[in-house]
């Protein structure tokens, strides 16, 4: 067993491409030996945003504070502390703040996640396909 505070997991920003003002703990994962899953702490910046992407295996999503949207395809979900998300494989999603408070929540993954590329997904549209044109889109 392994039990720890969460601050004394390393914050990363998240890089990926069509995030803002997100950063990540990964609490529990494979390199704590982990066979299964991974437990990351998000922590989204007024404001910021995840990736609004798809990718064939789901989340497990709790709020744990903050306000925000999810979003689901075209549709936004009010979130608040408490609430507990599931997002379905191939389902497009995208977190965002919209409170003055950073939204934190807590977001599991299987570790087969790891070898799996999500696919960005352009505003109100389907995934795009890796090899199509990544030229910016306009508003
Ligand atoms: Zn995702």
């Amino acid at each position: 067993m392994k039990v720890r505070h969460h601050q004394q997991v390393d914050q990363a920003p998240v890089t990926m491409e069509g995030s803002s003002g997100c950063h990540v703990r990964w609490l529990v994962d494979e390199q704590q030996g982990a066979p299964n899953f991974a437990m990351r702490e998000f922590e989204v910046e007024p404001g910021g945003y995840t990736p609004r992407h798809s990718h064939p295996y789901e989340h497990e999503v709790f709020v744990l504070a903050g306000d925000g949207v999810v979003v689901e395809g075209d549709v936004e979900h009010p979130l608040r502390a408490g609430d507990v998300v599931f997002v379905v494989p191939g389902e497009v999603h995208q977190f965002r703040n919209t409170g003055n408070a950073p939204l934190r929540f807590l977001c599991m993954v299987p570790n087969s996640s790891a070898s799996q590329k999500p696919a960005l997904a352009a505003e109100c549209s389907r995934p795009q396909d890796e090899t199509a044109d990544a030229a910016p889109k306009k508003a």
